[in-house]
């Protein structure tokens, strides 16, 4: 049978087995963030025939996510496709029998429902502990696991979260570690941090989705793959007191005080403040006379000095050329709509 055929080498492992590979073939999983990580991860299930994969990721391919994010080319980067859209394309051309559900969105409290409603297991691929502590507040209240997987530097570390089981991130850290943890933009990044901890977190993935639970590890683990450091600190059970586990205060999901306008990234502010579907062909023809435009099914991208602003269907828009956010929200008002 053509199932055996493709993944005899992972039905011979004796983890998986052919009852393991049709666990796979049955699985619905989630990825949040498709940069380096989720790349990483996407490709790795994809690959090991997880049959649905939902790839939500609010941003566009650039030039410089090519030495890390392995799901996309030079064409994805001149097209600034979204990354969602691109995965979804990459994934099709190596295995068609996986089902990609790409989702162009910022996972917000308004959205979570939605986007991670039907999946056994959600990826963690984001890059911000917002997001990070919202998908910990959905997990332990919906009691659907997930995996913490971070990578910044030559650094990378790893929780597995199995609600009323193991420690849930706000166990670990109950308070955001911001400030403490250098981000990509600072500290830069080694593509080999990414992707060991990219085939940790896509190895306790599978062990899920096999049903090995009891092989899943149960600490937090951290290490360094330039100076050779490594951490594992117990994670095996819920801390009396945690926000989330024990006393139920879900405060990321209910989104109070959530800001939205965000930095994201290098050098630009994201505007996401009402849907405001946008008509791209209509878009294209007011804009031009303001600075040059192009667009195709899925980005719009304006040009004037010293601002690029790519603006999603969904009236979402990155601008760059600025972390002032009432410069951004100006030139939003200005040449979308207030
Ligand atoms: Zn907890």
């Amino acid at each position: 049978m053509e199932l055996f055929d493709r993944y005899s080498r992972q039905i011979l492992f004796h983890g998986v087995g052919l009852e393991g590979q049709h666990r796979l073939a049955a699985a619905h999983v989630a990825i949040v963030g498709c940069g380096a990580n989720g790349s990483a991860v996407a490709s790795l299930l994809a690959r090991s025939g997880v049959g649905t994969i939902r790839i939500i990721d609010r941003d566009y391919v650039e030039p410089s996510n090519l030495p890390r994010q392995t799901l996309f080319d030079e064409s994805d980067a001149k097209e600034s496709l979204p990354k969602a859209i691109a995965a979804a394309r990459r994934i099709a051309a190596f295995n068609s029998d996986v089902v990609v559900e790409p989702q162009v969105a910022d996972l917000t409290p308004d959205n979570i429902q939605v986007l991670l409603e039907g999946v056994h297991l959600v990826l963690d691929g984001t890059d911000n502990f917002e997001t990070r502590y919202l998908v910990n507040d959905y997990s332990v209240s919906q009691g659907i696991p997930w995996i913490y997987a971070a990578a910044v530097g030559s650094y990378g570390v790893t929780l597995n979260v199995l609600p009323r089981t193991t420690a849930c991130m706000a166990c670990v850290f109950p308070e955001s570690p911001h400030g403490a943890f250098e981000t990509c933009d600072t500290a830069g990044i080694l593509n080999s941090a990414v992707n060991l901890v990219a085939s940790i977190e896509a190895s306790e993935a599978l062990k899920f989705l096999v049903g090995a639970v009891d092989k899943m590890r149960r600490t937090l683990l951290s290490f360094d793959v330039w100076s050779n450091d490594r951490a594992e600190v117990s994670a095996a059970r819920p801390r009396p007191g945690c926000r989330a586990c024990d006393e139920r205060d879900f405060v990321h999901l209910a989104g109070k005080g959530r800001p939205h306008i965000t930095l994201c990234g290098r050098n630009s502010v994201q505007i996401h403040e009402r849907h405001r579907p946008v008509n791209f062909t209509e878009m294209d023809e007011r804009l031009r006379p303001h600075g040059s435009v192009r667009h195709n099914d899925f980005v719009l991208k304006f040009w004037r000095e010293p601002y690029e602003m790519t603006l999603f269907p969904d009236g979402r828009a990155i601008i760059k050329g600025t972390t002032d956010t009432a410069v951004a929200r100006s030139l939003y008002a200005r040449y979308v709509g207030s």
